[in-house]
């Protein structure tokens, strides 16, 4: 793997469910090493099932390379060293929170990944650190409030040392608060991302690129500052000004 291979280089990507619905119809999209990038569109665009494709939950046709590596026929093994560094948040936080405690739930990535002991608690422990979740080892995740709980989340996925963060509507359900401590976060952190949203004001304070997605394809890229300011573009596309 040569570290000048972008973290994501999608090529053509085409992908229909078992029903015959096309979800991706020749997707193209290359993010760089470090870059922050908003996903935006309207309902049935495409985004989760792009996501889906970027650690091998899904496959379609085209090219996937994630750093480097190839996603397309790719064995379990290259599969598993694609999720160990890829982390996807899921949209609803309790797809991600199955354990009794807070600590179990973080401490599965590593503990999986065969860490010696000591390893994992010290991931634990960064990892809540990080989300602000410091004390929160003992909690119980159904206990937590949504904002907690889509930390905690995060949290699951940064214990793993991913380098690329991949986020499905990450401030649904979040009061100002804690969509401002999102964002906060967001910006901190300092891997790859690549966040679907529909909330345009995450994506223009957090995220310095948009991508927009319509009908299972790319239908514009650029900095956010420009394209969340494109009045028709956004509303040619079912999107408002953020
Ligand atoms: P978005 O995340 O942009 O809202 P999706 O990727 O969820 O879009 O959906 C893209 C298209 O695929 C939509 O037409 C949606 O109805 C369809 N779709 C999503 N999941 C499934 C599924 N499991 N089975 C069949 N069709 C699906």
């Amino acid at each position: 793997m040569a570290t000048d291979d972008p973290a994501i280089d999608i090529r053509g990507l085409r992908f229909s469910y078992p029903d015959g619905t096309e979800a991706l119809r020749g997707a193209d999209l290359r993010i760089g090493r470090g870059e922050k990038v908003a996903l935006v569109g309207p309902n049935g665009a495409g985004k989760s099932t792009l996501l889906l494709h970027l650690n091998g939950m899904l496959q379609g046709e085209g090219a996937v390379r994630v750093l480097g590596r190839d996603l397309s026929g790719a064995d379990r093994r290259t599969l598993r060293e694609v999720r160990a560094q890829v982390g996807l948040v899921f949209q609803d936080p309790e797809d991600q929170l199955f354990s009794p405690t807070v600590e179990e739930d973080v401490a599965f990535g590593p503990v999986y990944m065969g860490l010696p002991p000591d390893e994992v608690a010290r991931r634990v422990e960064e990892a809540l650190s990080n989300v602000g979740l410091q004390g929160f080892g003992g909690r119980m995740p159904h206990h937590l409030s949504t904002g907690e709980k889509r930390r905690a989340a995060l949290a699951t996925v940064l214990s793993m040392g991913v380098e690329i963060l991949v986020a499905d509507e990450p401030s649904g359900g979040l009061d100002p608060r804690a969509r401002r401590g999102l964002i906060r976060l967001i910006q901190q952190l300092p891997q790859t991302m690549i966040v679907a949203t529909h909330d345009m004001r995450l994506a223009k304070d957090s995220l310095p690129r948009t991508v927009i997605m319509d009908r299972g394809v790319v239908a514009a890229d650029g900095p956010s500052s420009e394209i969340l300011a494109d009045k028709m573009l956004l509303e040619a596309h079912g999107l408002e000004l953020p």
